[in-house]
């Protein structure tokens, strides 16, 4: 979908406030994180390592999110230059404007997003192991 010139550079300067935003929140973590060290290491013990390290993972995984958002971003400001930006990349139908206000960095529609969505967790699904009845058989007999 080739979108008009004027609607390309709204699109464009959503998805830089976008990231822009994201990025001034990883800026607030680590400026906020490197404060804290700096004023904790004069009175450091070593009791404290451990309820210090848990918020501190907290943040880490919460910053690690918003780079992956980044990341997002950037792709969909590529997909834009490309004039890919609004086009579902497993069905090539239009993403919806509805959509895309939402989430303005989706490269899928909703429908695609749900299915991805579903396979991913069936594959982190690790179903129990049931073993082979002649097996049970034999572990029985052994114990005997
Ligand atoms: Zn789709």
């Amino acid at each position: 979908m080739e979108i008009a010139l004027y609607l390309k550079e709204k699109v464009r300067a959503m998805l830089r406030q976008g990231r822009n935003d994201i990025l001034i929140e990883v800026n607030k973590i680590s400026s906020e994180e490197s404060r804290r060290l700096r004023e904790n290491s004069t009175d450091f013990r070593r009791g404290d390592i451990i309820d210090r390290s848990m918020p501190l993972n907290a943040k880490l995984s919460l910053a690690e999110h918003y780079c992956l958002v980044i990341r997002q971003y950037d792709e969909a400001l590529a997909r834009l230059e490309r004039d890919e930006y609004g086009i579902c990349e497993k069905c090539y139908d239009n993403i919806p404007l509805g959509r895309l206000k939402q989430v303005p960095f989706t490269k899928y529609c909703l429908k695609c997003q749900t299915s991805i969505e579903l396979k991913e967790k069936q594959l982190r699904y690790i179903p129990p192991i049931h073993l082979p009845f002649s097996f049970e058989k034999e572990k029985r007999r052994a114990m005997i």
